[in-house]
């Protein structure tokens, strides 16, 4: 047990002055919470954002009067065109992307797949090496495996610090006139670093290569300008600040300057030229309708139009600038409450490298996490040791923050310090 004294009531009143001068803060009612709600505080909104009220009502009138009312007939009467009618919202909403080339479908691993291999299938000769780092995501890093594998490529692998991230000079010095394709995430899923996407982009445009970037830590959290930086390609999910519910489809961009160059493998009726003609031989559909394969997820698509609305309605720059605040928060709190615990902050400090998450590290976090959840405190756990702290500036309040890093107070004050952070904490105690 830790003789340091109770928490005081300094941080619950900042929170409180937090709140009441946000002016997102009317946004959070619209949410739907569950009559039988056990939550007292929600830090997993960058892994499964909440739903909104509005999602389950149109869920339930998609149902009823489009589904059973309109039936086979809804294709031909707006369906089929959902994939770029909601990719180009979301461009515009979310990625700073002019019209005609987002699409919305499949998992971010499947679109990942088929925008990597569609990159270095059209890559010129002698550029066998796919860059990326050891830190990215793992389903990108094992499709990049995959496609390696498939293509006699090799995977040429930039070292990245996990409580940090990519960097745009291990980025110049890793590209080449060998290099087929860079990738890397955007926001890093461990630490929420947010990598310098323009400065990358040059980069490896100066190797003359393309670039890849994965937006699912990123999307409805930090300010995108994909057009602007000259981007080629990007994917992302939906269902993280998005609120796109479990399982909701990914996006695709794919910059029109590659449009009629790069081919995607998965070559479906879905995305031909002319689905319904049937007829021998693939032709893709111009623009970015050829990134689809098959039949468009419209159930998945009826929450994240919702959730798009929403963040259409706050603004991007408003919902990044609440985001700021969170994390500033946390940081401020961890910092006071938490010095000589042998907890670390595993997420860079600068604001303008922070994302939408806040990673904070000890060796017994698992254990910790689990202690949490039994509280109604969700975070979530990252080996090695990382307690995530996912902070959805739509549906977070500073009390809720405040609340759950109370929960991880209590626990840690109840808790056995590890081992290894035993000296610090004599030396913290008495500081
Ligand atoms: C969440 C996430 C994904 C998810 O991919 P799925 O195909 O939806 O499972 C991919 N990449 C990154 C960086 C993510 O954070």
């Amino acid at each position: 047990m830790s003789d340091r004294p109770p928490a005081d009531t300094r941080w619950l009143d900042r929170a409180d002055a937090l709140d009441a001068a946000d002016p997102l803060a009317a946004l959070r009612e619209e949410f739907l919470r569950s009559p039988d709600d056990d939550v007292v505080s929600y830090l997993d909104g960058n892994s499964l954002g909440r739903p909104l009220r509005a999602a389950a009502e149109a869920l339930g009138d998609f149902v009823s009067s489009q589904w059973a009312g309109r039936l086979i007939r809804g294709w031909s009467e707006g369906w089929m065109q959902w994939p770029e009618v909601v990719g180009d919202q979301l461009g515009r909403v979310v990625l700073g992307a002019a019209a005609g080339q987002t699409v919305v479908a499949d998992s971010t691993t499947v679109l990942f797949y088929k925008l990597a291999r569609a990159a270095v299938d059209a890559a010129g000769p002698g550029r066998t090496e796919i860059v990326t780092d050891t830190d990215n995501f793992p389903t990108d890093r094992y499709v990049l495996e995959g496609i390696a594998a498939e293509r006699g490529l090799t995977v040429r692998w930039i070292e990245t610090d996990p409580t940090s991230g990519i960097t745009v000079e291990q980025v110049r010095a890793a590209v080449g006139p060998a290099t087929a394709l860079a990738t890397f995430s955007h926001v890093a899923y461990r630490s929420g670093h947010v990598a310098d996407a323009p400065g990358i982009t040059r980069a490896v445009h100066d190797a003359g290569a393309v670039v890849l970037f994965d937006l699912s830590h990123s999307a409805g959290s930090v300010e995108l300008a994909l057009d602007a930086w000259e981007v080629d390609l990007a994917v992302g999910c939906s269902y993280k600040y998005l609120c796109g519910g479990p399982g909701s489809p990914a996006f695709g961009y794919v910059a029109t300057r590659h449009h009629g160059v790069l081919q995607q493998p998965v070559q479906g009726w879905m995305g031909h030229a002319d689905p319904f003609r049937m007829g021998p031989g693939y032709a893709p559909a111009a623009g970015a309708r050829g990134l689809v394969s098959g039949t468009p997820p419209i159930l998945g698509m009826v929450p994240l139009r919702c959730g798009l609305d929403l963040v259409e309605r706050a603004g991007m720059p408003a919902i990044r600038a609440k985001s700021l605040q969170l994390t500033g928060f946390v940081l401020d709190v961890v910092d006071d409450w938490f010095a000589g615990t042998g907890v670390e902050v595993a997420s860079p400090r600068e604001p303008a490298l922070r994302g939408g998450h806040v990673t904070l590290s000890r060796s017994d976090f698992r254990e910790v996490t689990a202690a949490l959840w039994e509280r109604g405190v969700l975070p979530d756990y990252r080996d090695p040791g990382g307690l995530r702290i996912g902070l959805a500036p739509l549906s977070t309040s500073f009390r809720e923050v405040h609340d759950g890093l109370a929960a991880l107070r209590e626990v840690l004050d109840a808790w056995p310090l590890p081992t290894a952070a035993r000296t610090d904490a004599a030396v913290g105690v008495t500081s």
